[in-house]
């Protein structure tokens, strides 16, 4: 049964809120939820999560750990992944107004703009539907957030920005963007939901992990 597959999620700890996520992984029962540093840690895991923090800051890292080519490979090869934010960045084919040297996993049919969200709304809240979570808006938190500019055929959006933010202010340009993607086992948001308590974008996630999982046994 899916449901009670047991997995082990790595969350990648290179730099940014990662004490954030593996808490929210750890409360579904059956999840084991563990930091990853090195390349022996990553090939212990069924998934791995990147979480939200600076893209190339995480880029540069990731190659001075040795674990850029492992991640790409493993993504490549269908191990499941969840980006928030950076994460996302990280996950994308294609990045715009990147730095020169940024490097990508990839793995993700999309073209995202860094920092897109521009000065005027630059870290904003607001409620969105998310496709696939279950009933009722999540709370999305956006700091320096990037967003979706263009999707592949096969990538699915879960999320929109509305024409209103949280505090009742016109979105302008960043009404209608995409802000959250799936392609098969990799889920990208451009914001956090690991900092709001609302657990059921990582509930999603397990859930792919275990039929990920269940699939493969
Ligand atoms: N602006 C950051 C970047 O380019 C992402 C911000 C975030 O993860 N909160 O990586």
């Amino acid at each position: 049964m899916p449901s009670t597959t047991p997995v082990l999620i790595g969350v990648l700890a290179l730099q940014g809120d990662v004490r954030e996520h593996l808490a929210a992984l750890r409360a579904f029962p059956g999840v084991r939820a563990v930091a990853v540093r090195r390349p022996e840690e990553l090939a212990a895991v069924d998934a791995i999560v990147l979480p939200g923090g600076e893209s190339t800051t995480m880029s540069r890292l990731l190659v001075t750990f040795d674990l850029l080519e492992p991640v790409t490979e493993r993504i490549a090869g269908g191990m499941p992944a969840y980006g928030s934010c950076a994460g996302m960045i990280l996950l994308a084919d294609e990045v715009l107004d990147g730095r020169p040297d940024q490097r990508q996993i990839g793995g993700l049919d999309v073209v995202v703009r860094r920092n897109a969200f521009g000065r005027q709304v630059d870290s904003f809240e607001t409620d969105l539907d998310v496709e696939g979570v279950g009933d009722g808006p999540v709370r999305a938190v956006f700091i320096r957030a990037p967003w979706v500019e263009k999707v592949g055929a096969d990538v699915e959006v879960l999320a929109t920005v509305p024409a209103l933010t949280a505090a009742g202010r016109d979105a302008g340009e960043a009404a209608g963007r995409v802000v959250a993607v799936r392609r098969g086992g990799v889920l990208a948001t451009a914001f956090h939901p690991e900092l709001t308590g609302d657990l059921r974008v990582h509930g999603l996630f397990c859930r792919m992990v275990r039929e990920a999982v269940a699939g493969r046994r």
